[in-house]
């Protein structure tokens, strides 16, 4: 398969939202660009900044906020023959005639392509659950589920959120500001389980619930139930006689990739759309991205892979070699004012960590680093989270941590300091000929087992 091809002729684009954007955006940057790109949404907004949804539901920003930077609007970076962009907003993407390449789209419309890349994203998860069909009952995944939920708050009542991961958090903080009584209900023994160790996450319980949200852990709902106008009025949850009250029920329990185009037109599909790692499908002349692809045995819902899909991507369209997409972790924030907390990679110590924390239950300040080998493989921070992306660095670098490990708690000043003094005292060890190994050779023994320990207590073992 020639990966780079030069692609001069008509770029047609099937979702217009973040991956789709941000490709369009490059694409203006790029030499070599297609002359024609046509971008068909079914979404009746322009492009928005999906992930500033949540802000916006909690009323922090107005719809100004959503909008996404577009270089068309000012001047180009760099002078190119600069594609000319059509946007089709409203308008659904039904089914691709591959043999012919043609688009077919829900009004009758015929799209003629070259190259056609989908990037449809994903739609909310909806579990097997009676009474999802009542009005009331929705996810939170566009424009328009937020404003259906924010219109619906004018009324006051109960909310009940079904999912206290990221998203799920992010709505009930929502709807809690715009004045309803929220619920959350998580099935795992505690929110954020995929992020969160047991700690950071029972401070951010607590401090939820001081805000006013109800949270049931280990929760089982069985029904959704509603009134004779079809309209939702309260959950069921198993081993639970009572009901909870809910005007409103979010579903947040995560996402399932929008992969129908491509597999009625028979491209090669698992969880997702499969794709090589220059993002092909198994159709040379269709490619996929963003939350609808699937590359090895990885799906996305966060944007960092996909930023670095459209990278690929781009300059593969415009007949650049570039580097391939590879997979790379990616750190989670949580989005709700007043909160920090900044973690990435494994949340539970297996036997083989190394686990350092630091835990002021006073001052609202949870670090738990957990290292193998001596290099940094997960952190979770609750409070303050400054020195989260240094440690994501130190982690992505493989950084080699042995003999600064307590001063990693302190943050990135004190080890930096340290990692110098040791560069330097190995230098001149290795000029008086004493020492011929790595400069990071000098420390293999850990006591730091499961220390919770005080900054000056982390300080004085450092040193
Ligand atoms: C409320 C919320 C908060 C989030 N917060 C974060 C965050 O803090 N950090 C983070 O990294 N990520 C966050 N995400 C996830 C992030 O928004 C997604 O990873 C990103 O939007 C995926 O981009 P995408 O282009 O693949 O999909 P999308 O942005 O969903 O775009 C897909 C588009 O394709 C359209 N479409 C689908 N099928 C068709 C069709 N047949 N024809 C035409 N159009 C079609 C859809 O309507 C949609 O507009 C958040 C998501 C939500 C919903």
């Amino acid at each position: 398969m020639n990966h780079f091809p030069v692609l001069h002729q008509h770029l047609v684009i099937v979702g217009n939202g973040m991956a789709a954007h941000r490709l369009v955006e490059s694409l203006r940057k790029l030499p070599g660009a297609p002359s024609r790109i046509t971008v068909i949404g079914e979404e009746h907004s322009a492009a928005y900044n999906r992930i500033m949804l949540s802000p916006w539901l909690a009323g922090e920003i107005d719809h100004a906020g959503l909008l996404l930077p577009s270089s068309a609007a000012g001047q180009p970076e760099e002078v190119h023959a600069a594609p000319h962009v059509e946007t089709r907003q409203g308008l659904r993407a039904t089914t691709i005639d591959r043999a012919g390449h043609q688009l077919h789209c829900a009004n009758g419309e015929v799209i003629d392509y070259n190259h056609l890349v989908i990037a449809t994203g994903s739609r909310s998860f909806m579990p097997e659950l009676a009474g999802l069909k009542l009005k009331g009952v929705g996810g939170f995944r566009d424009l328009q589920d937020a404003e259906n939920l924010a219109s619906n708050t004018r009324k006051g009542g109960a909310a009940v959120v079904i999912g206290g991961g990221l998203l799920g958090l992010e709505a009930a903080e929502g709807l809690r500001k715009r004045g309803m009584q929220v619920t959350v209900l998580q099935r795992s023994d505690r929110l954020m389980n995929r992020q969160l160790d047991t700690t950071a996450a029972r401070m951010l319980t607590r401090e939820l619930e001081s805000r006013g949200l109800y949270i049931i852990t280990a929760a089982d709902p069985t029904e959704i139930i509603g009134n004779d106008q079809g309209q939702v009025c309260g959950i069921r949850l198993a081993g639970r006689t009572d009901v909870i009250a809910a005007d409103q029920v979010v579903i947040a329990a995560g996402i399932t990739p929008n992969i129908e185009l491509g597999l009625d037109a028979g491209l090669d599909c698992q969880h997702a759309i499969l794709v090589d790692e220059y993002l092909a499908t198994s159709d040379p002349d269709i490619s996929a991205l963003g939350e609808c692809c699937q590359f090895q045995n990885s799906t996305y819902g966060l944007v960092d892979p996909i930023w670095r899909q459209v990278d690929v991507l781009a300059k593969r369209l415009c007949g650049q070699p570039g580097e391939p997409y590879r997979d790379q972790d990616s750190a989670t924030k949580l989005k709700i004012s007043g909160i920090s907390l900044y973690a990435f990679g494994p949340t539970d110590a297996a036997p083989h960590h190394e686990v350092l924390s630091y835990h002021d239950p006073e001052q609202g300040e949870y670090r738990r680093l957990l290292l193998h080998a001596g290099r940094l493989e997960g952190a979770v921070l609750y409070g303050d989270t400054r020195m989260g992306p240094w440690l994501f660095q130190l982690a992505q670098d493989a950084t080699h941590l042995d003999g600064v490990r307590q001063s990693l708690l302190l943050g990135q000043a004190d080890t930096e300091a340290l990692l110098t003094e040791r560069l330097t005292q190995h230098q001149i060890r290795e000029s008086h000929g004493e020492f011929a190994g790595p400069a990071h050779a000098d420390s293999k023994n850990s006591d730091s087992k499961n220390s919770d320990s005080k900054n000056n207590a982390a300080a004085q073992e450092a040193a």
